[in-house]
């Protein structure tokens, strides 16, 4: 079957009909899944591992026979473990049709086909009884529905149903239980990326500070919950104002309720400071007694010689709606308020009148401020980049005159704050964010597509000067972002004939890298825990082939480490002075390697030229030391080309020192197509 998917184009804007083969969900779903990430988690395997061997003998003690329910089996692996620890029968459960089919192949080659049931099925659908999917209710429930937040994923109403239907009172769980913890921080790098904070612009005329309305300083923004990699976050950027409590536990061996619920706990705060955010993550018991144990402790609470990396589970930051300033030794109350999916948090000063009755229906938060929904948490951040603030300060000055007509082309973006205050005498574009700092007759919000822009629109003025950052909300990849030069040829019977566009020009810079990690994610693992899963990496690569062969994927490189083997290198410019030409830009070079490690990869950014001399880098700040460990922009994501075969040398010489590569910019779609030969 084909269907047909409309779709504006994130780099030239067009609106475009894309004919979708079936199985494309599929195969991105297989090709961005974090199946092998999580097979290559060999902490969290061999501790389901001995938590599932463990609950198969306390049934056999008890002289019955095991039978296992396995939710959401993905590969099959926690079913073949128990069948390998002995289980009577394994029902395994996989809603998504390619991974059952793939666990249906992996169990029948590793031996199981006696033992392991594979059942298409989301868990809700399956039936009991002489004639249903499972002969009987199991004894045994395994799982591993979890994501960073725990519960995101629907792990609650799915272990509700099971208790109710599908396993016997009394089961054995494996996890047994999972804990949530919290610790209460103060954190300037964090907490801007949920509130805005002044802008500070030195104008010739003295200093102007942009300030935010103040429904956005009230705002409690947006409830979804931040997951990041904690570990990346040096402990210089945060302060830490309360011990490590534990918030909530779910016990997975009794029925689960899913129903909204709340949790109340008192912190006494260690130091005084502004309590801004809840730092929060959760560990798994594989048994009743608690020792065999997997947890997602960030680096400060744990021993480093425990550590594993995975990208699947992550820590989360909850933003609390509100500062509040706390003092050393006050106790405050903290309440975590959970649906079925999702967790938010509340701090209290004072204990409520009504000590037992916690307010179960604290709302999740909503944003009122708009702003929340426009921009996102990394964006905020940017936007509170005063260092990146000011190159676009600086480049204006140069370029703005009294009698400039300025229009602004970037999603959500201060530029016409700036320009405004900074002398232009007309700035076209939009906002609530006007009205706070009383500019709403000052500048002109134009809703149109740039293709649509009329001279009416402009009051028959001609622009003098065109300006983006560029940033807009459908990009991507870092290269999505030159739609400002698609919107800039759109309106250029607008411009004045000598206009000013700033930034002047664009570059796609490119660097050979190894990763600490990150390789990870896309790396076949063979066998896992002694299973045979080739079949999982064979559809992974299939899937990768499939039709978004060779593309790059964005990642936020600040939160992967890697060490840089090439210098970076300019690959491609745009010139956005002149309009899109008609053919193609491709570059093909070598870049030579400088250091030894593994090849994972190339990592691709673009710089923005906004003025003479003046550039913001969405990329490489800097390599750090000799090591070549690399520092990236915090703020945006970085492209990623995961090379096919990795490639490791031990000394320079081993092998050869060039990386070949053809970039190709296809100025009709607005895609990069790459090749590297290694
Ligand atoms: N058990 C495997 C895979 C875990 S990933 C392992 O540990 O390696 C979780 C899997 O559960 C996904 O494949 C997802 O499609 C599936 N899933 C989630 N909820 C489910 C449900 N209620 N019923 C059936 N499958 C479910």
């Amino acid at each position: 079957m084909k269907t047909f998917c409309g779709r504006a184009n994130p780099t030239t804007g067009a609106l475009e009909w894309l004919e979708e083969d079936e199985n494309y969900d599929y195969h991105q779903e297989i090709a961005r899944s974090r199946y092998a990430d999580m097979l290559h988690d060999k902490d969290r395997n061999t501790k389901y591992y001995q938590g599932i061997r463990a609950a198969v003998s306390r049934v056999k003690e008890r002289g019955e026979k095991a039978i296992v329910l396995d939710i959401g089996t993905g590969t099959g692996l926690l079913s073949m473990m128990a069948a390998s620890a002995g289980a009577d029968f394994c029902y395994a459960i996989e809603v998504f049709k390619p991974m059952a089919n793939a666990a249906v192949k992996i169990v029948e080659k590793n031996g199981f086909r006696d033992k392991i049931k594979v059942i298409n099925k989301h868990s809700t659908e399956v039936t009991v009884g002489p004639d249903g999917d499972m002969q009987c209710r199991a004894n045994i429930l395994v799982t591993e529905l979890f994501d960073t937040e725990l519960i995101g994923e629907g792990a609650l109403p799915t272990y509700e149903h099971a208790h109710k239907y599908l396993v016997q009172e009394g089961c054995e769980a494996v996890p047994h239980r999972a804990t949530v913890y919290v610790q209460l921080v103060e954190s300037k790098r964090m907490w801007s990326w949920n509130k805005l904070f002044p802008v500070h612009v030195e104008a010739e005329d003295g200093e102007k500070i942009i300030v935010s309305p103040s429904e956005m300083e009230n705002c409690p923004g947006v409830p979804s919950v931040c997951d990041i990699q904690l570990n990346q976050m040096p402990s210089s950027d945060f302060t830490i104002l309360s011990n490590v409590v534990k918030m909530f536990s779910v016990d997975f061996s009794k029925p689960v309720r899913s129903a909204p619920t709340s949790y109340r706990v008192q912190l006494e705060p260690v130091k005084s400071g502004k309590a801004q955010m809840v730092l929060s993550w959760w560990d798994i018991d594989m048994d009743p007694s608690g020792m065999i144990n997997c947890t997602m402790a960030p680096y400060w609470v744990k021993s480093t010689s425990a550590f594993q990396w995975r990208d699947h589970w992550m820590q989360c930051v909850y933003f609390l709606p509100n500062e509040e300033p706390v003092l050393q030794g006050e106790n405050v109350y903290l309440t975590a308020c959970r649906d079925e999916y999702s967790v938010w948090y509340k701090l209290q000063k004072a204990r409520g009148e009504e000590e037992n009755k916690v307010d179960v229906r604290v709302e999740s938060p909503v944003c009122r401020c708009q702003a929340h929904l426009l921009w996102n948490r990394p964006r905020f951040g940017e936007l509170n980049d005063q260092n990146r603030t000011r190159q676009y300060v600086k480049s204006l000055m140069q370029v703005l005159k009294t009698d400039s007509v300025c229009l602004c082309i970037s999603d959500g973006s201060l530029l016409p704050v700036l320009a405004h205050y900074l002398g232009a005498k007309q700035v076209q574009y939009f906002f609530l964010f006007f009205k706070a700092n009383h500019l709403d007759d000052k500048i002109k919000i134009i809703e149109a597509r740039p293709e649509l822009l009329t001279s009416s629109h402009l009051e028959d003025k001609k622009i003098s000067v065109l300006v983006g950052e560029p940033f807009f909300t459908t990009s991507l990849l870092p290269w999505h972002n030159l739609y400002f030069w698609y919107a800039r040829t759109a309106v250029t019977s607008h411009l004045t004939s000598d206009v000013t566009v700033l930034p002047q020009s664009a570059s796609l810079h490119m660097m050979i890298v190894e990763f600490q990690d990150l390789w990870r994610i896309r790396s076949p693992c063979g066998t896992c825990e002694g299973f045979d899963v080739q079949t999982m990496d064979d559809m992974i690569n299939n899937s990768l082939d499939f039709r978004e062969s060779k593309e790059a994927e964005p990642h936020p490189l600040w939160e992967y480490p890697c060490k840089s083997l090439s210098d970076p290198q300019k690959v491609l410019t745009f010139d956005f002075r002149k309009t899109v030409p008609q053919h193609c830009l491709s570059a093909e070079g070598s870049v030579t390697i400088l250091r030894k490690g593994k090849r994972h990869g190339a990592v691709l950014w673009m710089e923005y030229h906004l003025a003479a001399d003046i550039s913001v880098n969405t990329g490489l700040m800097q390599i750090s030391n000799e090591k070549g460990n690399c520092e990236w922009n915090p703020h945006c994501k970085q492209a990623v080309y995961f090379f096919s075969s990795v490639t490791e040398s031990e000394t320079l010489s081993d092998l050869p020192n060039d990386v070949t590569y053809a970039i190709n910019f296809d100025t009709k779609t607005g895609e990069i197509a790459m090749d590297f030969k290694l």
